[in-house]
């Protein structure tokens, strides 16, 4: 139809229809979309609100994140500050210099049990990537110097990082994924999505309210078993995140038959053993929760526990090798176990 031949109530009446048509694609069927961003399966379910435009503005503020700070890809700011370790401060865009000093926030809290500087440790294992090896103890011992968060510069008037020297790598790895998916979780509501469920390889976050008003609700996984089975549930409103650091995200089995996972104690540049399967940190900010589930990994079941107790609106769920599961304080409000074969424990 011509646009000129219609009348003013003809043209009303086109409106009416596209608003209708609007309003039944926002409230219609899920919209899904997944791809592979930041090292790992990305996916996002709108339920309410939801458009391609909205897809399309997350994928690519997930693409911007990788783009800047993936320490395994070349090109990346992150990649940049690492080759000009030892020689010059790094331009770096705000973004990345705040997600940098959230790492060294966590670095000081947990006395660098969490130190985002692991990437030479990290590099020598190459743990879920090509070449994955035990290294010999040498190259241990000579690579441990350089991880040492404090002496990493981020200095915002100048808009730059530096790392003193030549060789330390940083790693923003155990943290960006958190920061991902609150600015996915930004960028979506910006777009007027209503109800939303960002999955960024297990660091979960969900946007706004179901269309039948009922929580969120959100499994949390069974280290011991394939992805996808649960030990029980979150219940969650708006805005809530859940992120889990484990043992069994990336691992290799060692020709002795050692399991080496990717979170490393700092101490000794091997694999954080200290009888703990998993973290998972319940709160509201998921770069906070992402930080904290790899801190609390690293310092283990007390110390962790204590930290977790600190610090406001966080909740924490431990799981050990024995299958015990203990909770912080707050924690059973909003997480129920569900499998039979975990108990629930108290610290000692
Ligand atoms: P995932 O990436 O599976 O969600 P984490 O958030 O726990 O798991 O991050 C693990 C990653 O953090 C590792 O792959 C590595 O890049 C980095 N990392 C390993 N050990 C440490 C540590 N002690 N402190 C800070 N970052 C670490
Ligand atoms: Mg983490």
């Amino acid at each position: 139809m011509n646009a000129a031949f219609c009348t003013t109530r003809m043209r009303l009446a086109l409106v009416v229809v596209a608003i209708t048509a609007l309003a039944m694609s926002c409230s219609g069927k899920p919209m899904d979309r997944a791809d592979l961003v930041l090292g790992t399966v990305c996916s996002i379910r709108i339920l309410d609100g939801g458009s391609e435009k909205a897809l399309d503005a997350a994928f690519a503020r997930l693409r911007e994140i990788e783009a800047s700070m993936s320490a395994n890809a070349a090109g990346t700011v992150v990649a940049a500050i690492n080759e000009a370790a030892g020689k010059a401060p790094v331009a770096a865009p705000a973004d990345v210099r705040y997600v940098t000093g959230k790492a060294l926030w966590y670095a000081s809290r947990s006395s660098s049990a969490f130190d985002p500087t692991i990437g030479p440790i990290v590099k020598l294992w190459n743990i879920g990537l090509d070449g994955e090896r035990v290294p010999a103890p040498e190259e241990i011992q000579a690579a441990l110097p350089l991880v040492d968060y404090r002496s990493v510069r981020v200095d915002d008037a100048a808009g730059t990082v530096f790392l003193p020297r030549a060789g330390m790598l940083l790693d923003l790895g155990a943290i960006a994924k958190g920061y991902a998916a609150d600015e996915v979780a930004r960028v979506l509501l910006e777009k007027r999505v209503k109800g939303a469920v960002i999955d960024l390889g297990g660091n979960v976050k969900v946007v706004g309210k179901k269309p039948d008003g009922s929580p969120w609700r959100i499994g949390i996984q069974n280290p011991f078993d394939e992805r996808g089975e649960h030990i029980g549930i979150a219940t969650l409103t708006g805005g809530a995140t859940v992120v889990t650091s484990g043992v069994y995200e990336r691992y290799f089995i060692a020709e002795d038959g050692t399991h080496y996972h990717h979170i490393f104690d700092t101490k000794t540049g091997y694999s954080v053993n200290n009888g703990l399967v998993s973290v998972t940190i319940i709160s509201s900010s998921s770069i906070d929760a992402d930080g904290l589930s790899t801190t609390l990994f690293s310092l283990g079941l007390k110390e962790g526990m204590a930290l977790a107790e600190s610090l406001e609106h966080v909740e924490a769920v431990f799981i050990d090798e024995e299958k015990r599961v203990y909770l912080s304080s707050g924690a059973s409000a909003v997480f129920k176990l569900g499998n039979q074969a975990f108990t629930l424990a108290q610290l000692p």
